[in-house]
């Protein structure tokens, strides 16, 4: 049986569903409708208002019981919700905000889905937004679109980036990441910029090698179409990514231009290595080259969809001076307690740092729990 998901706030603990009672869903297509039927299953005494340009869409969601309101233009609706996601294209998402920051209530938290941070939180800055908003990123989806294909299982598993404001405070922060985890996924904390390098390279990149790889099959095919007849097998399986809609990533290619640009410039420089390699008929080289990514390749089986591994972290209040981690760290290593990673998150609000450790396992992190608490370290999970 799955288990309540709870959020510890202060001394206090209450269920995730009652620290979000009311949610919003602007967008209700394969991510913003999968939301909000993860939602419904997960918390279903919660409000669900949401909003799509087509009415007829969020109608449906009504009909069937994943939403409980339909919002107007005004947006007004969206003034009781404690937590917003804006889940509409990229291009679209920015003329929303201005809006949602005269009507969203003290406290809320204003999110987004869009595969690229940079433009957003550019936004943000610029507007005063960064008390309101914490980027987002579910890493799911697939090659359809529309509420139709929209499902509540849609996150399970799944990597969902998540990219605080400049001052985002770690309580809105680990609250946002807890509910994040309550739906299935798991969260992980990284910087607008990490988070736009990072997914030029495994998602945007790979789009684009795809697309190359179509169209050069399609170029290069005869008459009698050979080519297209036996696209079966792995050509079928890496370019699969390539039925995805074309307009979301037109988008993508125009708000993350820099990162993809500088991805496509080192893959040139790589394929020209390997066309070198193969012209000069380099056996060591080339046997050297399928070797090396096989090994890598093959590693990221363990972190399969399905097999990850849930993050075990804790975040507490640290004076950020020189020293202050190697305490903490030495306090768990007196107790056996091995640490995976741990780093300051830099964070204006405080002048205090927030330190965040990850654990290997559960055990592990109840133990250090316990540990920093009796030191009198202020924990929150
Ligand atoms: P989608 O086409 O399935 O859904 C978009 C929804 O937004 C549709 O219901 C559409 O009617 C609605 N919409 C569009 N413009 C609107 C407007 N001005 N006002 C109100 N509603 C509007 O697309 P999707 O796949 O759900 O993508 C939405 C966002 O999720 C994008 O920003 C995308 O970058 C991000 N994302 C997509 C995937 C994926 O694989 N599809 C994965 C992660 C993140």
């Amino acid at each position: 049986m799955r288990r309540k998901p709870i959020w510890k706030m202060n001394e206090q603990t209450i269920t995730l569903c009652e620290a979000f009672p009311a949610v919003g869903v602007i967008g209700l297509g394969l991510i913003g409708g999968s939301l909000a039927r993860t939602i419904r299953r997960v918390c279903p005494d919660t409000r669900i208002v949401g909003y799509n340009r087509r009415r007829e869409v969020a109608e449906t969601a009504l009909a069937d019981g994943t939403i409980n309101d339909i919002a107007d233009e005004s947006l007004a609706q969206f003034s009781a919700c404690d937590l917003i996601f804006l889940c509409v294209p990229v291009v679209t998402a920015l003329n929303f905000m201005e809006k949602l920051k005269m009507i969203a209530k003290p406290g809320a938290i204003l999110t987004d889905v869009g595969s690229v941070k940079g433009d957003i939180h550019s936004y943000v800055e610029a507007h005063g937004l960064e008390d309101l908003f914490i980027g987002g990123h579910p890493m799911a989806g697939s090659e359809k679109t529309g509420y139709e294909s929209a499902t509540d299982r849609l996150f399970e598993n799944a990597f969902y980036i998540i990219t605080p404001a400049s001052n985002t405070s770690i309580m809105r922060l680990s609250a946002f990441a807890s509910f994040i985890e309550a739906i299935g996924a798991l969260p992980l904390i990284m910087s607008p910029e990490e988070h736009d390098r990072t997914v030029a390279a495994v998602s945007h990149l790979p789009h684009v090698i795809s697309a190359a790889l179509v169209n050069l099959v399609h170029d290069q095919d005869g008459d009698e179409k050979y080519m297209h007849t036996v696209a079966a097998g792995g050509f079928r399986d890496i370019t699969r990514i390539s039925s995805s809609s074309p307009q979301m990533w037109q988008e993508i290619c125009l708000a993350n231009t820099e990162e993809i640009v500088g991805m496509i410039d080192a893959y040139i420089s790589k394929l020209i290595d390997y066309r070198l390699a193969i012209r000069n008929e380099n056996s060591d080289e080339l046997l050297s080259i399928f070797s090396d990514c096989k090994e890598y390749r093959d590693s990221f089986d363990t972190v399969a969809k399905g097999s990850v591994p849930k993050e075990y972290r804790i975040y507490m209040d640290l004076v950020d001076e020189a020293g202050s981690i190697a305490s903490v760290a030495t306090i768990l290593a007196v107790q056996n307690i091995s640490i995976k990673n741990i780093g300051i998150i830099h964070n204006r609000e405080f002048e205090q740092g927030v330190l965040r450790i990850v654990f290997y396992d559960e055990q592990s992190m109840e133990d250090a729990v316990k540990t920093l608490t009796w030191r009198n370290y202020k924990i929150y999970r």
